[in-house]
């Protein structure tokens, strides 16, 4: 049986640079979750679909197929067969995809998928719902939170060493949004799952979040065989 991490979180609480990280040192695959919900939005956007209308966004996702590959270890997501994960990291289709997010339908389309990649290898995959109602099997499963100041701060330097425009406050109150809409939509709402453990990682490192959740690994490991 393969062994299954599930992590979950709001947005900014530092899970893909982590779980990455704990993947490579585990050898697991990394399965980014929230990449393919930002797949579905960039075609959303690109076929100027009103996620309105329940008809219009059956007819767009019939249109929209979502697959995933690895370079080198590396995620890489497909939209209908073309290599969209350079295009998948704007403002615009995060909100698009937190909003799609919402809709049963987008839900439905990914659910079954990330279930198949998970049965076949030991993994590691990151989102919202993962340890509710993805994998709820995982033999692990962490909530990685953070402050909502902190991840608004870490999202700020990120922007400025980017060299774009940013000011803290919008930053914040975008995050605020996010992770209302994240926390409250009827299907998959972000929650913590009752046998989770829950890391906050406002005053922790990345090195000692990642080195916490490999500990937590290789103690199940070690109790399952
Ligand atoms: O994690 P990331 O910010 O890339 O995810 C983009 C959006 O996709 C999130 O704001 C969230 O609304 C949605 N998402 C989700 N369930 C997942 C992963 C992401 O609803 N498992």
């Amino acid at each position: 049986m393969s062994f299954k991490i599930a992590i979950d979180g709001p947005a900014g609480a530092g899970k893909s640079t982590i779980a990455k990280r704990a993947a490579a040192e585990l050898g697991f695959l990394y399965v980014d979750t929230g990449a393919m919900y930002r797949a579905i939005a960039l075609g959303l956007l690109r076929m100027k679909t009103d996620i309105s209308s329940g008809e219009a966004l059956a007819n767009a996702l019939s249109g929209i197929e979502v697959g995933l590959g690895y370079e080198n270890g590396t995620q890489k997501v497909f939209l209908n067969g073309e290599d969209v994960s350079p295009l998948i990291r704007t403002e615009e289709v995060g909100k698009m995809a937190s909003s799609a997010a919402s809709k049963p339908q987008v839900r439905m389309k990914l659910t079954q998928l990330q279930r198949e990649i998970a049965e076949k290898r030991d993994v590691l995959m990151d989102g919202r719902d993962i340890g509710t109602v993805i994998l709820p099997d995982a033999q692990l499963k962490i909530y990685l939170t953070a402050s909502v100041e902190t991840r608004a701060q870490r999202r700020y330097r990120e922007l400025c060493e980017k060299g774009e425009k940013a000011v803290l406050e919008e930053i914040a109150a975008d995050i605020r949004e996010r992770d209302f809409r994240d926390m409250n939509r009827e299907t998959a709402p972000l929650r913590q799952a009752e046998d989770a453990v829950r890391i906050d990682s406002s005053d922790m490192t990345v090195e000692e979040v990642t080195g916490q959740i490999v500990s937590l690994v290789r103690e199940r490991q070690g109790t399952l065989c």
